[in-house]
């Protein structure tokens, strides 16, 4: 993807243009967020805005690397994975703002595609964009090519969905970091962002819970990058707490931004961009249908902790997931992922249902049932669950719906 505005030669030019921009148009959207912040007490704010050279492709994160310590004691840095997922992803948004306060969005490509609205709204609210993969494989279990396509495919969904470059920070699904991947990162001059302190997120659904491993966990190293997902439903309800409680100890927030914006590779912008449209059709035909809110888990026990457990909000997503997103694999991944069954065998297979799904009302009965024989037709594989995921539900659904493939 070739972005004008971000080529050195017309720097300066751009420099002058936006001085003369600041100085005739309204204000910019960041400093409209921050009325009002200056007045409030009791807040997080931003302690100080780090801005990260990613040029020589540096790691960070104590869970995994002792390369770099940034971090003071009392700070920690904010980090979001997994989504965006519209209703949860908003009561963060929500949260950070109602604290003056910044974060870093480690998006999912497949995810920013379904949302680019919801993509914008995080960086219109100052906020960093990065990437997380394509479909949060877990590269160490990928081909080095494979791998590569999974970085690379992120970087150009989310820089898609954006509509401008995202942040060269990269987060690995699983914290799975082959060491090929790394050389790869840093030849792409990309961040390695690893974590300090893991929210657990996942494993509750209890937001007290989160907060309390947090704040434990924070007791115990004292400062860190913290690790949350905006599509668990703890931290939807917990963030505000937890940002409360920070605020409350003391402890201060470091945002993070790049000092230069990432590249894409033509190859896989031109990939986005056919998944892009291929999800609009798809999209057209069963708009809630093709989004997973978990992610397969493995039975790796060598990664560290930071793996969202599959939770099926009363049985829900059991389908393979990637069919279900309208990925069309090639054969060389299907037989890729034929040996796949013996490690992630969770992907795979329908599953039994954990819980009892909740009896339908009528009107859902009928609408699912209308919606499963669309998706029949439409793909491969087990029928669509009869119920939508409760993280759909709610007063963002009819604008999520809306909105979600405005663009
Ligand atoms: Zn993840």
């Amino acid at each position: 993807m070739k972005w004008a505005t971000w080529g050195s030669g017309s720097a300066k030019l751009l420099a002058v243009l936006s001085t003369a921009a600041m100085m005739f148009a309204a204000p910019p959207v960041a400093a409209k967020n921050d009325v009002g912040c200056s007045e409030r007490s009791g807040v997080l704010g931003v302690s100080r805005v780090l801005e990260v050279d990613t040029t020589t492709g540096p790691r960070f994160g104590n869970m995994q690397y002792k390369d770099i310590d940034f971090l003071k004691p009392g700070e920690v840095v904010l980090t979001f994975d997994d989504g965006p997922l519209r209703p949860k992803t908003t009561s963060v948004l929500n949260a950070l703002e109602a604290h003056c306060t910044k974060a870093t969005f480690f998006m999912v490509g497949r995810m920013a595609l379904v949302d680019p609205s919801m993509v914008k709204e995080i960086d219109r609210r100052g906020h960093t964009v990065a990437t997380h993969s394509w479909s949060h494989k877990m590269q160490g279990r990928l081909s080095k090519k494979r791998a590569e396509k999974e970085f690379e495919l992120g970087v150009s969904a989310v820089s898609l969905a954006l509509g401008k470059p995202v942040a060269p920070f990269f987060r690995f699904p699983y914290l799975s970091d082959p060491r090929t991947m790394q050389a790869h990162l840093k030849q792409r001059a990309h961040g390695n962002f690893s974590i300090d302190i893991d929210s657990l997120d996942f494993r509750t659904r209890s937001g007290t819970t989160m907060v309390n491993r947090v704040l434990r966990g924070l007791k115990s190293q004292g400062k860190g990058i913290l690790l949350f997902h905006d599509i668990q439903r703890s931290t939807a309800s917990g963030v505000r707490k937890l940002l409360d409680e920070l605020a409350r100890r003391g402890y201060k927030v470091v945002h993070l931004v790049p000092k230069h914006p990432a590249t894409t590779l033509k190859k896989y912008d031109d990939m986005a961009l056919k998944e892009a449209a291929r999800r609009k059709k798809v999209a057209s035909s069963r708009p809630l249908a093709s989004r997973s809110i978990v992610w397969p888990v493995s039975n790796a026990d060598y990664y560290p902790a930071a793996q969202p457990l599959k939770i099926y909000p009363r049985g829900l997503f059991r389908g393979p997931l990637p069919e279900r997103s309208g990925l069309v694999r090639s054969k060389a991944e299907e037989s890729l992922r034929g040996s796949h069954h013996n490690v992630v065998p969770d992907a795979a297979k329908p599953e039994k249902p954990e819980a009892p799904a909740l009896k339908p009302s009528k009107k859902t009965a009928r609408a699912s049932k209308k919606k499963r024989v669309s998706t029949q037709k439409a793909v491969k594989g087990p029928p669509a669950p009869a119920q939508q995921p409760d993280a759909l539900k709610g007063p963002y659904e009819a604008d999520w719906v809306n909105e979600a493939f405005k663009n």
